[in-house]
């Protein structure tokens, strides 16, 4: 039988890694499709794991081979792309993949899937509370973090074209909900 595909897509800080941790671990037969990026790794962050670090030449070089089933420059100068032999390799195994994409590249998936594919999108409380979070995760610079939030307006804007909204307010009643839905979105 062919794998359901699980997109998670919000703003950064939203709590979508947070929530697919958590789904992972939950017995639905999911795996995590590993993305490209040309960003360097956080120092918590594993090439393979995570994602697979790539340098922007080998990102190019990749996509003129065709090997992504979508990419994105999501933030300036930084590219994310979900490469198709991640796709092949979790259906092929029998499982379901689960990913964590910006919007626009979880809506291009969705189109290219249809029927196959649940599109969630991760909503924050606030624009405000984005930031809080995105400070306490230290991940990013001053700057980063402002590039971050400066695009999330835009990016919530998206949210009316997913198959459905989780609000990710209280994390466990989100993670709750989300379970909920790809258990019914699989079964
Ligand atoms: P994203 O993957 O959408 O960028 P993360 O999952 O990295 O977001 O979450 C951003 C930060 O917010 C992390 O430090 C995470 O622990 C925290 N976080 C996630 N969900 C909540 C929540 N419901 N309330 C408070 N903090 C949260
Ligand atoms: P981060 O740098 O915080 O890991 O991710 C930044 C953004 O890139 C997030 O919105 C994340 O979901 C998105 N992203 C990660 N992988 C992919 C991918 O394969 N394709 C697209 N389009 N976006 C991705």
């Amino acid at each position: 039988m062919k794998g359901k595909l699980i997109i998670f897509s919000a703003p950064s800080g939203a709590g979508k890694t947070t929530i697919v941790r958590q789904l992972l671990e939950r017995g639905l037969n999911l795996e995590f499709s590993v993305s490209a990026t040309s960003r360097l790794p956080r120092p918590n962050e594993l090439h393979g794991r995570d994602y697979y670090f790539l340098t922007l030449d080998e990102f190019k070089t990749r996509v003129a081979a065709g090997d992504f089933l979508e990419w994105e420059e999501v933030y300036s100068g930084i590219r994310y792309g979900t490469l198709k032999s991640e796709v092949d390799r979790i259906c092929d195994a029998g499982k379901n993949v689960i990913f964590d994409v910006d919007v626009v590249g979880g809506l291009n998936i969705k189109t290219q899937f249809g029927e196959q594919a649940l599109a969630i999108f991760v909503q924050p409380p606030s624009v405000e509370e984005l930031l809080t979070r995105l400070k306490n995760r230290s991940t990013e610079s001053e700057e980063k973090i402002a590039m971050r939030i400066a695009k999330a307006e835009h990016e919530l804007s998206f949210a009316p074209q997913f198959d459905v909204i989780v609000v990710n307010d209280n994390l466990d009643k989100a993670v709750n909900e989300a379970e909920k839905l790809v258990r019914n979105f699989i079964s």
